[in-house]
């Protein structure tokens, strides 16, 4: 009796939070209840807070629009100071209470920048990975925000396009498993939870396969390529868990994405079962006019409804048209609920109908931004990252006894370090310069830096300075790369060489005779087969973030022992691209120069077919040795588990990480197949002289692909193995899958 007083003194005190009992569902279904048409839209509306008038032509303010109650999300709004600010606008003026949602793009690092996210993806590691989204997630919660615009999972196998810095390369198996790992960090497991924000998976799809690598150029392949190569990592999310996506600005085959009804309602949402919410990428909607598919837009927001797209990101379509579309009887009031519904879920999950301001503590965001364990991951995950290209004649690692002379445009750098998309994280002040990282590390008298040259302006005259110091030192380490700003979004380019007169000033300095290494910072693959020739060691480093510096003088100075592999192949010229590693074979593959027949072969006569660096390539200062490849059968069925092992042993001087790759070809289908594709890999760390075995298992759901009848199978037949330290490993063995 006294326990039932108890509890129900407890349940009156509680008073209306007994409404806390309630699910999603009903409590989402009772506040729907009470909305008007115009209340139901207004949740469908993003607008940007950075300070431009919102919307091209749209004549709209975030401001005024706020205050109209006429705004569900806001993007680009960040701290807890300006995001208070913003959602007590709009709680004083929302009629239900509804809050706001406010969103940014937090790609690699929120203030504490790790590398770019094609560096990331050179870790082939997914715990660091994963300990890079959870850090920005927790910086960002902090910060007042509570949605990211990432994980960008579009597969890129052209380098000519800016944006393949934001993704995970050109390898579709890679590509999953750190798709997974970076939701899983931005989501945790509890939404609820204050140090996780929502992610959003973009841009949906198959954006990165822009015909010629320009940005936002048409798309056009086949369902089966689609399905096959540039599907799965969003698949992928949405088993994860993901709370939202994003549409990408492309055309495919002929439809736009933001109207695309197979690709949102039919794939997504349908076969996929995706119950979060869709939102366009900038202005997407309005530009389904240029596109050619909507004549006004009215008829413009009238498509995108009907695909499936829930929110419309800046372009003001839906506030402005949808109540007209529906009288009109063109959209459908179960549509707008439909949308309205999935975003408010989104906000429930957060707990912001609890406390809208439960992201907005000054406290906890001063304590939280750089912190020293965050810094330490970051330089951590920057370590990872980088690839050693070449190393001839083991001219690194340095030692603090050599004179060095360190030059470049990048030398002193703290901005382009930083990479694109470096939401708030700081350029100056924070950002550990090369200069800096050496500092930390290296015996100071030893080491000079000069910029010598620019990398945008054509100005020789501060290359006479550096070549002197150059000149009295024992070794040259070069820091060159590309602009920042060169790679991401609309920075598309025809060559993808080294830009301006680096390579200039590389080949005087080349005629000092000393040893040169050149570190790399860009964003993404370069023809590099001049500086391959030339050059005695190759460190790329890619925009490896606010420790950036320090992680390039630790891999120098071999406190750090590279470990990093490409996740996109680097051509030897530009003329090359597409180039890949999973690639099909021809009728009249090309098998190398010994082979006789080899003029009525694919092949290009006037480079080598191969590429530079091949996917998955990149060494070590220790050497690793691959042997007593084993399979657990040579058969299996249907329902069986292979197991292949592989024994790895560190056979050189230094201490290292390896990361082990498993290939495999199926001979023969009903369609063609590729000539190897990735299905899995493990990094080990092997102390010197150390030996491991390590383990794979395969069954057939790993060998399926869309067949001839475009079902999702794996298909009777012969296997081929290989496991190596690259996608050229020649370590192979074969089984066959039988009925
Ligand atoms: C980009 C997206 C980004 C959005 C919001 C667009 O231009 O394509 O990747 O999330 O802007 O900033």
């Amino acid at each position: 009796l006294l326990l039932l007083a108890f509890s129900l003194t407890a349940y009156a005190q509680k008073g209306k939070n007994a409404k806390k009992t309630q699910t999603r569902e009903e409590f989402v279904t009772e506040l729907m209840g009470k909305m008007t048409i115009d209340e139901k839209i207004s949740q469908l509306v993003q607008f940007t807070a950075d300070g431009t008038v919102t919307g091209p032509k749209a004549g709209v303010n975030y401001i005024d629009e706020i205050k109209k109650g006429n705004v569900g999300s806001i993007l680009n709004a960040t701290g807890v100071k300006y995001t208070r600010e913003l959602q007590k606008m709009n709680l004083d003026n929302s009629r239900l209470k509804i809050p706001l949602l406010f969103g940014y793009d937090v790609i690699h690092g929120y203030k504490t920048i790790f590398p770019i996210s094609l560096g990331e993806a050179a870790t082939w590691d997914t715990d660091a990975v994963a300990l890079s989204a959870r850090v920005a997630a927790e910086e960002t919660a902090a910060s007042g925000v509570h949605w990211t615009f990432a994980p960008m999972v579009d597969i890129t196998r052209d380098p000519r396009w800016g944006r393949v810095s934001e993704g995970s390369g050109e390898d579709t198996y890679l590509g999953v498993q750190l798709a997974i790992a970076r939701v899983k960090g931005f989501q945790g497991t509890n939404l609820n939870d204050l140090n996780t924000i929502l992610a959003c998976t973009k841009h949906f799809a198959a954006y990165g396969a822009a015909e010629a690598g320009r940005d936002y150029n048409t798309v056009d392949m086949s369902e089966r390529v689609l399905r096959e190569t540039y599907l799965p990592p969003f698949q992928a999310t949405v088993d994860a868990g993901v709370a939202t996506f994003m549409t990408s600005f492309n055309e495919i085959a002929g439809v736009p994405a933001t109207a695309n009804k197979f690709l949102l309602r039919d794939v997504l949402k349908g076969e996929w079962g995706f119950d979060g919410f869709v939102v366009t990428d900038y202005t997407a909607i309005n530009e389904l006019i240029p596109h050619g598919v909507a004549k006004d837009s009215i008829h413009a927001g009238e498509l995108a409804l009907k695909a499936g797209v829930d929110m419309d990101m800046v372009g003001a379509v839906y506030l402005k048209f949808l109540k007209k579309s529906l009288q009109e009887g063109n959209v459908t009031e179960a549509q707008i609920n439909d949308a309205c519904r999935r975003i408010l879920n989104a906000k429930y999950d957060l707990g912001l109908f609890e406390d809208p301001y439960r992201y907005n503590d000054d406290k906890r965001e001063k304590q939280t931004i750089y912190k020293k364990e965050y810094l330490d991951a970051a330089l951590h995950v920057a370590n990872e990252s980088m690839v050693l290209l070449k190393n001839e004649n083991s001219v690194l690692p340095l030692n603090k006894n050599q004179k060095v002379a360190f030059v470049g445009p990048l030398v002193s750098d703290e901005w382009n370090i930083i990479g694109s998309w470096a939401a708030t994280g700081d350029r100056y002040g924070y950002a550990t310069s090369v200069e800096e990282g050496v500092m930390e590390v290296a015996n100071n008298k030893n080491v000079t830096f000069d910029k010598g040259v620019e990398i945008l302006k054509n100005d020789r005259s501060m290359m006479a300075k550096a070549i002197e110091s150059a000149r009295n030192a024992d070794v040259i380490v070069a820091v060159m790369g590309e602009f920042e700003n060169m790679t991401g979004e609309a920075a598309s380019r025809s060559s993808i060489d080294l830009p301006g007169i680096q390579k200039e000033f590389l080949a005087e300095l080349k005629k000092l005779n000393k040893p040169i290494v050149l570190v790399l910072l860009n964003g993404r693959p370069l023809t590099l087969e001049w500086e391959n020739e030339n050059m005695d060691a190759i460190l790329e480093a890619w925009y490896p973030g606010t420790r950036g510096g320090a992680a390039i003088a630790q891999t120098l100075y071999g406190i750090n022992n590279p470990s990093g592999k490409l996740p996109m192949t680097f051509p030897r010229n530009v003329g090359q691209v597409p180039i890949y590693y999973n690639h099909k074979n021809t009728g009249r593959p090309y098998l190398g120069p010994t082979d006789p027949e080899q003029k009525y072969k694919s092949r290009y006569t006037d480079v080598d077919n191969s590429p530079l660096y091949p996917f998955g390539y990149g060494l070590s200062y220790t050497t690793f040795d691959y042997s007593n490849l084993k399979l657990s059968a040579n058969q299996i069925n249907f329902n069986d588990t292979l197991k292949i092992s592989v024994e790895v042993s560190n056979t050189g001087n230094y201490d290292g990480e390896e990361v082990v790759q498993l290939y495999i070809k199926d001979n023969v289908g009903t369609v063609t197949r590729p000539v190897k594709e990735l299905k899995g890999f493990k990094k080990v760390a092997l102390k010197k002289g150390e030996k491991k075995t390590v383990e794979f298992e395969i069954s057939s759901n790993d060998l399926r692909f869309y067949n001839i009848d475009m079902d999702f199978v794996a298909e009777p037949g012969d296997f081929e193995v290989f496991v190596g330290g690259s996608s050229t490993t020649e370590t192979k063995d074969k089984f066959v899958l039988v009925r």
